[in-house]
């Protein structure tokens, strides 16, 4: 038919190249199934998104995937050694990738395969047909957002760089975790005037043992504010106003980090069919990793239950053997076309 979009087909389609996905490709390949991940970014590109300077807390042979060894100079690989790492994997292995390219919508046939639509970031679409989908699309391009007056100025971001556009700013911020209290000290050390506002009661248990000792000195010495069970209420251009059991405080601000977490997007999921539990989390089996949905499998953070980091790369990274154990079960009794 005359201008209709050819159908591609494939196996199996992993929407997500971070490193879940690329561990589910590698597994996936092992099973001659030489998988399609569609990834509307670049390879591993929320770990490009990390602090410019972040080390990982993780050593190297808990992020490694496929069995391929991460050696890096340090104990804790760096942030550049990661994106090398997972690249090079992807390179020497022959991951097929389509970068640029957002997965819009997944149609489940009526034979129990998949039709998936899809826009390259030159407006092309295209369309796939598969035999099973892996949604590994990770969190980070969904932040926790606060829903307070003034989120939305230019000068409140859900996301740390680097410290130096910061240099002898007012900056606050929200949030008492590890990308807060990070960032606080990098800030600190480009001569920000750093607030902390952090609704809890004390410093969370979560936050890094080696890494705790160092920001509570500098508090001690007065060089970074600590507010605890204190909320930010309003950002003002030039201010903010915090809310405690004192009652309301405006300081003087010039910029705003709402380090609040991440959280999936289960939109995507429901969109397939997948269903969710009370709790918000999709319904999957945990030994194979297949939703509701069959052949619609989860990879890594999206898998998720009420807590978001319970899933990282760590844990993540085994989904996709459980993944290809299960569909090698399936290809046994039925072989793939
Ligand atoms: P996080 O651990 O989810 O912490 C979010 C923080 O924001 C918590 O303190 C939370 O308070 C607060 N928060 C959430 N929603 C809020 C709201 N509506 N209003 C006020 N406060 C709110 O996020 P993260 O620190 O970005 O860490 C994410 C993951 O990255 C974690 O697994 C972390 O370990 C990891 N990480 C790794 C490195 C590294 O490897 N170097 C560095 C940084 C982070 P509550 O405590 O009250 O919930």
């Amino acid at each position: 038919m005359l201008g209709a979009t050819p159908i591609q087909s494939e196996h199996v389609i992993i929407v997500g190249a971070g490193p879940c996905g690329l561990a589910a490709a590698l597994a996936l390949q092992q099973l001659n199934l030489h998988p399609l991940i569609i990834e509307s970014r670049n390879i591993v590109h929320s770990i490009s998104q990390y602090p410019v300077y972040m080390r990982f807390f993780s050593t190297p042979e808990l992020l490694e995937i496929g069995g391929i060894p991460f050696t890096t100079s340090g104990d804790k690989p760096t942030r550049q050694e990661a994106l090398a790492y997972y690249r090079t994997v992807m390179l020497r292995h022959n991951i097929r990738m389509n970068a640029y390219e957002t997965v819009t919508q997944v149609e489940r046939e009526a034979g129990g395969t998949f039709l998936v639509h899809s826009t390259e970031r030159s407006g092309i679409t295209n369309l796939y047909r598969c035999d099973r989908v892996v949604v590994a699309t990770g969190y980070f391009d969904h932040p926790n957002t606060l829903g307070i007056p003034g989120e939305e100025l230019d000068k409140v971001s859900h996301f740390f760089r680097e410290a130096h556009p910061y240099t002898r700013m007012k900056v606050a911020i929200i949030g008492g975790s590890n990308s807060a209290i990070d960032a606080a000290l990098e800030l600190e050390r480009v001569g920000a005037e750093v607030t902390v506002i952090y609704r809890g009661e004390g410093y969370a248990s979560g936050i890094k043992p080696w890494v705790l000792p160092l920001f509570e000195s500098l508090v001690n010495k007065g060089r970074i504010r600590m507010l605890f069970r204190s909320r930010v209420v309003h950002i003002e251009p030039a201010s903010v106003t915090i809310e405690n059991e004192e009652g309301e405080e405006k300081l003087p601000n010039d910029f705003v980090l709402a380090l609040t977490g991440f959280h999936p997007d289960r939109e995507f999921l429901t969109g397939i069919g997948v269903t969710l539990e009370e709790d918000g989390s999709p319904t999957f089996n945990e030994s194979t990793m297949e939703t509701n949905v069959p052949g619609v499998y989860l990879a890594g953070v999206v898998a998720s239950r009420k807590q978001a980091n319970e899933v990282f790369i760590e844990t993540g990274r085994y989904h996709g053997q459980w993944i290809a154990n299960h569909i090698a079960i399936q290809m046994e009794e039925k072989p793939a076309r």
